[in-house]
């Protein structure tokens, strides 16, 4: 480094510095199938994922629709903060009870209502039975379904309730299994089991459609008490987001900001991590002195200093660090202090999301690649014939004046005569969430096999790394022949 005594062209003795296109990972004997390898990992200290990959917290990438599709699949979705406080709270809200178990608003029935009655309410509400309770006490006193009524829709439509209901209720306490809730339905060829405290007063329901419905996500990320996980992200200085995001039970916390080796950055982060009992993720960063300032607190820390597709912080501020040495130096500190790491942006196929992870990551995270999916907020739009969802990014113009602006350290400026260091941009548009996590997932695990490890944690171990010369990139793509039919994990254009 130049100083008083050392000239400044001692500064141009450069590391050298790689990214995705520089490095292929080097194949080794395997007796590893694809299929088999194992995905699990963790994306924090205390929490861990079925699937290495999470989506980027853009208003263009992640809201609750995004964060339940990826918690069901196994991943993670990481809400956006372009929201006021009580809105994300509704947004963590809504994921954490969505493929709820038990249901908490369980419509019941009445013992003075009659037939009649219950017939209509329960079509208004769209359910095909109630549990009958007791106004006073709370008490379960029966249960009623759409067969118990129709014969006396037919001749005794105003009898009181009580007297079509069933009133040898099948219950269970709160603690039932998904596995205890099926078998107890199919014993009695009943649909639903009111869930009951040691009074018999009713704390929820359980149906069979919901049982089932949570069968066909079996890989889903859940919590201990079964319901889907989700993230969420809070500026560097909204302590009083991070508590109410944390009361409304988001299960990590992420520290939002471009830069966070900044110190008022890391002080306000550990007032959050104090706060909160939700895992906190600091990021971004992009070098080892950035990982030592945050590891003695942080559950994870993110990685990506300006990789992003619709970024343009290294070309406006002359700063960056190029992916893959910015994932393996902050992976080589992080590592020894068992917290986890994300690699945040420029993963444009399935092949860099695996070379992130040989670099050290633990999980990633992608927001272009996610972006043009159904889940993804926005709206399809039509350009020269083709479909397009709207990607821009959170340091560009329109997304900074609608408040994220914090990320990059800049005050909300009413004037919105604001730096950018963003983007605002279209991708293609691709259909379903599940189909284009499948085609990330399978190539990540294809990788894997590769390399012979059935384990992220020993895909890490084992995995090395050639670097590629232009020559070898450009025999990396297809190359010599024109592509007739799309592949659903390739475009020329990314
Ligand atoms: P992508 O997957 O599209 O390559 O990158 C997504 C990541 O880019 C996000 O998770 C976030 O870390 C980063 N990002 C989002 N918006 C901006 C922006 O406007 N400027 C910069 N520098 N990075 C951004």
């Amino acid at each position: 480094m130049a100083n008083d005594s050392e000239p400044f062209s001692e500064k141009l003795r450069v590391p050298e510095a790689l990214t995705f296109d520089d490095v292929l990972l080097r194949p080794k004997e395997s007796r590893v199938e694809p299929d088999e390898a194992d995905t699990a990992t963790r994306v924090s200290k205390n929490v861990e994922l079925n699937v290495p990959v999470l989506t980027a917290a853009m208003d263009t990438v992640t809201e609750s629709d995004m964060a339940i599709a990826m918690a069901r699949q196994g991943g993670l979705g990481v809400l956006h903060r372009n929201m006021d406080t009580d809105e994300m709270a509704t947004e963590i809200e809504r994921v954490k009870r969505y493929d709820e178990l038990i249901i908490r608003d369980v419509v019941t029935a009445h013992p003075e209502q009659t037939v009649r009655e219950v017939d209509r309410m329960m079509d208004r509400k769209g359910v095909s039975g109630a549990p009958v309770v007791d106004d006073e006490t709370g008490k379960v006193l029966g249960i009623i379904s759409g067969t118990d009524i129709r014969p006396y829709l037919e001749v005794g439509e105003s009898d009181a309730v009580t007297e079509a209901m069933t009133d040898e209720v099948i219950t269970a306490s709160e603690d039932v299994t998904p596995r205890a809730a099926l078998e107890l339905m199919y014993d009695h060829k009943i649909e639903r089991v009111p869930i009951v405290d040691e009074e018999n007063r009713l704390v929820g329901l359980i149906t069979m459609g919901g049982v089932l419905k949570r069968r066909e996500y079996d890989n889903a990320a859940r919590d201990e008490d079964g319901h889907l996980r989700v993230g969420a992200a809070v500026g560097p200085f909204e302590v009083d987001r991070a508590a109410a995001a944390g009361e409304a039970g988001v299960d990590v916390l992420f520290i939002d900001c471009a830069h966070a080796h900044n110190a008022n950055v890391i002080d306000s982060a550990r007032e959050i991590k104090a706060t909160v009992d939700a895992d906190v993720v600091v990021g971004n960063i992009g070098t080892s002195e950035a990982a030592e300032a945050v590891v003695d607190f942080a559950d994870g820390v993110k990685v990506g200093i300006g990789p992003g597709s619709i970024c343009t912080t290294r070309v406006v501020t002359g700063a960056g660090m190029p992916q893959i040495t910015a994932v393996s130096q902050v992976a080589d500190v992080a590592s020894q202090h068992d917290v986890p790491v994300i690699a945040d942006g420029g993963i444009r196929y399935s092949g860099d999301a695996i070379k992130a992870i040989a670099a050290g990551a633990d999980a990633v995270m992608l927001g272009s690649y996610f972006a043009g999916t159904d889940e993804a907020p926005g709206r399809v739009i039509q350009m020269n014939g083709k479909k397009y969802k709207q990607y821009r990014g959170m340091g560009s113009v329109g997304a900074m004046s609608e408040g994220g602006g914090e990320r990059y350290l800049k005050e909300d400026d009413e004037d919105e005569d604001y730096v950018p260091e963003g983007v605002e941009a279209a991708t293609p548009y691709k259909g379903s969430l599940a189909s284009e996590l499948h085609q990330l997932v399978g190539g990540m695990q294809s990788g894997m096999g590769y390399v012979g490890a059935e384990t992220i944690p020993e895909f890490k171990q084992r995995s090395e790394f050639v670097r590629v010369s232009s020559a070898g990139h450009q025999e990396s793509h297809p190359h010599d022949v024109m592509i007739t039919d799309e592949a659903p994990n390739y475009s020329p254009d990314s």
